[in-house]
């Protein structure tokens, strides 16, 4: 299966910071159009989140639910179907193995589904939602246009996209 993994803040959603009530929840503008020209070209989504705001305590795992089921049920009012959201829970100082740029998220998704790395791509709007593919070499396109002067570009960024159609358009002509 080819298969696009979505960065969740500022890439699908808006972002106010700590998201913990579904209220808040509210698509980017190109989230839908985009991610339809994607999903009806036969890519399947999977979104890896860095969620600290648990960790820190500012998130309850169940408000996190919440905020999941919501931003899957707005989505799918579009007939987008994602397939499994992926989320880090933890801070900087667990040193965990899944908080991007770790690629912990990827690398479960890549071992619980058949994915076409080759033809497959990560998509978000910071540097370090684009690092996890490096190692596997899957493509990343960046939206929003996000880099830090500190930031160091992994090998496998290959496009910096306005939004998620401009995003989905590259993708698609890659495809053809
Ligand atoms: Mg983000
Ligand atoms: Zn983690």
């Amino acid at each position: 299966m080819k298969a696009v993994f979505l960065d969740r803040d500022e890439t699908l959603n808006h972002d106010p910071g700590y998201i913990n009530d579904p209220e808040i929840i509210k698509l980017k503008d190109s989230a839908a159009e985009g991610l339809k020209l994607l999903s009806d070209a036969g890519y399947i989504f999977f979104i890896l989140t860095n969620q600290s705001g648990v960790g820190r305590g500012k998130i309850l795992p169940e408000q996190l639910d919440a905020v999941h089921k919501r931003l899957l049920e707005e989505l799918e009012k579009h007939s987008i179907h994602i397939e499994k959201i992926y989320y880090c829970p933890h801070v900087d100082e667990d040193h965990c193995t899944c908080r991007k740029p770790k690629s912990g998220l990827l690398d479960q998704a890549l071992s619980e589904y058949e994915i076409d790395i080759e033809k497959s791509f990560l998509i978000g709007d910071r540097i370090r939602d684009i690092i996890p593919g490096e190692k596997v070499r899957m493509k990343g396109i960046l939206v929003f246009n996000k880099i830090a002067p500190s930031d160091k570009i992994p090998s496998n960024l290959i496009f910096m996209a306005e939004n998620l159609i401009d995003a989905a358009g590259f993708i698609l002509k890659s495809d053809s």
